[in-house]
């Protein structure tokens, strides 16, 4: 039995992509589950406004500066979760780059070379260096963040969609490897979410809210609180037999 009084008591949790969006709800919805949070992401100024509003009302938190293109920057943040809380019990790896709705057969190498090195390549550094960290201490739980286009076609071209895809086959593959050895590992899959990068994409693209709100049966954008929830319950012991799953967090999208 876990006790109700803070779904991740004790754990020490590594947030990527923690400076804005759904990381940084999520480093307030774990922290506030009892969970010491480590965040990580580019953005130096915005991580240390958070951890001093997180340490401000009590709650164990530290800041990395980690760029997870970078495989030496995500085993820094590793060894600094490390150094600092003691050991790894949970991650989520929600670092992330929008696609930009180019038509496909328009669009530049260089986009795809972003896309793909932030959410491909970061995934895979992030994955190594925290599965390393969790074995000597008999395992973890890892939450990839994935999307909606990580399950089917979304129209915000096609690099991202195929790079969300890939979260879902890392995910799987790496729950298959480690279930064994006590690392649980599962991704959500949100619907399209209040962040910077959807504000972006609506403020690009007039007319697009309404047509994706148009699009989800519950009618409406996420708040990135309710994708923060469902992650925590994915890295909490009361999800202790599911691993290699993808939980839609989307409204009913993938499911019409
Ligand atoms: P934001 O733009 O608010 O957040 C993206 C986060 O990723 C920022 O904290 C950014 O921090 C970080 N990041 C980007 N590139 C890197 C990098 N190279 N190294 C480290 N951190 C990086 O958007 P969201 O909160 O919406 O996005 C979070 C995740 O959710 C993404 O993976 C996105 O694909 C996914 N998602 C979002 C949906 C939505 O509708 N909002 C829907 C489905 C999935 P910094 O710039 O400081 O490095």
């Amino acid at each position: 039995m876990v006790d109700s009084d803070g779904l991740l008591r004790g754990k020490v949790v590594l947030i990527t992509g923690a400076s804005s969006g759904i990381g940084a709800a999520a480093a307030r919805v774990f922290a506030g589950e009892g969970a010491a949070v480590v965040l990580a992401a580019r953005r130096e100024a915005r991580l240390a406004a958070l951890v001093a509003e997180l340490t401000d009302k009590g709650h164990p938190a530290s800041a990395v500066l980690c760029d997870v293109t970078r495989a030496e920057d995500a085993r820094r943040a590793v060894a600094h979760a490390l150094r600092h809380h003691g050991r790894l019990d949970g991650a989520f790896n929600n670092a992330g780059r929008g696609g930009d709705l180019t038509p496909l057969h328009e669009m530049d190498d260089d986009v795809y070379d972003a896309i793909l090195d932030t959410n491909v390549r970061g995934l895979w550094n992030c994955l190594r260096a925290e599965i390393a960290a969790m074995l000597p201490t008999g395992g973890g739980a890892i939450v990839n963040n994935s999307s909606v286009g990580g399950l089917v076609a979304i129209p915000t071209a096609a690099p991202y969609v195929a790079s969300k895809h890939a979260v879902v086959g890392f995910t799987r593959a790496a729950a298959d490897e480690y279930a064994g050895r006590g690392v649980r590992v599962n991704a959500v899959a949100p619907g399209s979410t209040l962040s910077e990068i959807t504000a972006d994409w609506y403020a690009r693209n007039p007319g697009l809210q309404d047509r994706i709100h148009a699009s989800v049966p519950q009618g409406r954008t996420a708040a990135p609180e309710e994708v923060a929830e469902a992650a925590a319950w994915l890295l909490s012991d009361r999800s202790s037999y599911v691993t290699g799953t993808v939980l839609p967090v989307d409204g009913g999208y993938v499911n019409r």
